[in-house]
């Protein structure tokens, strides 16, 4: 097969996404789906995302901008914007685009209110709940009052309630605990007649209790584990994209050469060492000093010294000399996880996937070569 052009390349796969989705399903059988699909579907692109999950019951995205790209996608399923407006001139385009608004303070009900029109499509709101993530929300025993008010506001349509966990990813016993007083703040609130909705990707998968009518996945949609102790095939998922690069330099260095900036490595003996054509810009965390898991055919190696913003340099000595300029690294995809890179920069995989490069292409592939 010839090579494609590309020096950095992401292969999104629609029906990973749509397994990813089913998983989440079977997991929590009772309740709708509201798909997140923020950051540009965590970097996998919103408009091929939104068409693999057209199973969805609803998308959320961050802001309006994200909530209209995906109507002019084609979606016409409910979308909601989670965290919110703040200006009286993004209702009329809410109300337009007949997007969902999260409501976490007063004043954007006096928004909501001030710009109802007689006669025009009503806004349905999620009233969001602070249940412990101390972010946004109103506090768990002023949402009764906020929901009758809320209900009795001109121009409103629905009004459902919803929480986010703040440690529900948490393996140790102080994390469960946390999750556990949340999930008590909110208790009272269960039996308030509105639809509910308390779980992102953690809690639907560790904690059935919080499922309720709605649960909200991200992560887990892409195929990546929100656990940092369980990885994504313990959690039942298929990674839906593959970072790769390639491969532009083999070089033969002696002991003791320095490798890259600082330099923050030096070769330990003479030493095969290869230059991917991947960086930071592209949406590599920069790893410093640690190494990070990298797979060149098949075989899993690891990056040394510090990764530059368009070049990253691999260690080639586990691959014998059938290694070749213009081969294929995989720095992310189903050999390596992205839970594994993420874990060695010190991060979450929600991070890398969001921050991929906007000069990376994606490719759209399809699962039966
Ligand atoms: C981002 C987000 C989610 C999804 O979180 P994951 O950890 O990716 O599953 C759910 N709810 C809200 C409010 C969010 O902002």
């Amino acid at each position: 097969m010839a090579a494609n052009p590309h020096r950095a390349w992401a292969e999104i796969n629609p029906a990973a996404l749509s397994r990813n989705l089913a998983r989440a399903r079977v997991l929590a059988p009772g309740a709708r789906v509201m798909c997140v699909v923020k950051a540009d579907a965590y970097g996998h692109g919103a408009a091929v995302a939104a068409a693999a999950l057209a199973d969805a019951d609803a998308f959320g995205v961050a802001s309006l901008e994200e909530a209209l790209a995906l109507r002019a996608a084609g979606v016409t399923a409910p979308v909601a914007v989670l965290s919110g407006f703040f200006a009286p001139q993004q209702v009329a385009a809410m109300r337009e685009g007949r997007i969902d608004a999260v409501v976490h303070n007063r004043r954007q009900r006096e928004i909501l209110r001030a710009a109802a029109g007689r006669r025009q499509a009503r806004i349905h709101v999620w009233l969001k709940v602070d249940s412990g993530m101390g972010r946004l929300g109103f506090a768990p025993d002023e949402a009764e009052g906020e929901l009758h008010r809320l209900r009795a506001t001109a121009g409103i349509g629905e009004v459902r309630l919803m929480t986010h966990f703040a440690a529900a990813d948490g393996g140790d016993a102080a994390a469960r605990d946390f999750t556990e007083s949340q999930l008590r703040a909110y208790r009272p609130l269960r039996g308030l007649p509105a639809e509910h909705s308390l779980a992102n990707s953690a809690a639907l998968l560790a904690w059935p209790d919080s499922h309720a009518d709605w649960v909200r996945p991200g992560v887990m949609l892409y195929g990546a584990s929100p656990f940092a102790h369980r990885t994504a095939a313990d959690c039942g998922l298929a990674p839906a994209m593959r970072f790769c690069a390639r491969l532009v330099a083999v070089r033969m260095l002696r002991k003791g050469a320095g490798v890259g900036y600082g330099p923050l490595y030096r070769c330990p003996e003479d030493m095969p060492v290869g230059v991917a054509a991947c960086g930071y810009a592209d949406g590599y965390p920069r790893l410093a000093a640690a190494p990070s898991k990298v797979a060149i055919n098949g075989i899993v190696t690891a990056t040394v010294g510090a990764v530059s913003m368009d070049s990253l340099s691999v260690d080639l000595r586990p691959l014998a000399s059938t290694v070749r300029v213009g081969d294929e690294v995989e720095l992310w995809g189903g050999t390596v996880g992205v839970n594994s890179v993420a874990a060695a920069a010190g991060t979450i995989p929600h991070h890398l996937l969001s921050a991929l490069g906007a000069r990376v292409p994606r490719t759209v592939i399809s699962e039966v070569q």
